[in-house]
């Protein structure tokens, strides 16, 4: 199969195709054509899979087509990581697939461990966050975000942000969130805790398993 099939943004494909992959891996195949749709969806997936492109480029697709978003401080894309290293991976993977996009697209990633003011600066005018969850409500309580206009939201390595005991945090972050939105949801295992969570977040999911 090769990507044209997935009938992405030409911007999207030649971004991909400078990064010299030539054809989707299985998770990218299955979940990309359901994430265009504006499904819910529950992927299970390893890291290695490529399970980071296959929401990046949906969420990207949707902007590309999409009007130029407003410079503000109410993100349109909420991805929540366990980790910053995964936080720093995935804006990489962002940044790589929105260039040459119809308009410039700002994603960044904050994470604990650093200093908060630096960070409450420069999200002015982001449109893609990625967070670990702790920073990210610091950051909502100091004002410097919104999360009222989020209209995608990202659990990837939702096992782990449970395992690191992120649950609470989670909850407090759906509630701030618009009830219409799109999620997806990225595991590697599927427990009870995962399943009552996907139960509150997810509306009729398609569900890949890799
Ligand atoms: P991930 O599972 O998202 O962490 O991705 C694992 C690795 O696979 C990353 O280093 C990606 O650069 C690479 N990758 C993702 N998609 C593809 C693809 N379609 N073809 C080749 N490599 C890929």
């Amino acid at each position: 199969m090769s990507f044209v099939k997935l009938k992405l943004h030409p911007s999207i494909l030649s971004n991909i195709t400078s990064l010299g992959y030539e054809s989707p891996t299985p998770i990218q195949a299955q979940a990309i054509p359901v994430l265009i749709k504006g499904r819910d969806l529950l992927g299970i997936a390893k890291t290695g899979s490529g399970k980071t492109v296959s929401y990046v480029a949906p969420i990207l697709n949707k902007m590309a087509y999409g009007h130029a978003p407003k410079k503000s401080r109410q993100p349109k894309v909420l991805v929540l990581v366990p980790s910053r290293e995964l936080a720093i991976q995935v804006v990489e993977v962002f940044k790589e697939l929105s260039h040459k996009l119809p308009h410039p697209i700002k994603s960044m990633a904050i994470y604990g461990g650093v200093s908060i003011n630096p960070q409450m600066k420069a999200i002015f005018g982001v449109d893609i966050l990625i967070a670990t969850p702790g920073r990210l409500l610091d950051l909502q309580r100091s004002s410097a975000i919104d999360l009222s206009k989020v209209e995608t939201l990202v659990l990837d390595e939702a096992d782990k942000m449970l395992n690191l005991g992120f649950e609470k945090e989670m909850q407090e972050i759906f509630e701030l969130l618009p009830g219409k939105r799109q999620n997806m949801l990225f595991s590697a295992t599927l427990s009870d805790q995962l399943a009552g969570i996907n139960r509150v977040l997810l509306s009729n999911p398609e569900v890949v398993e890799i």
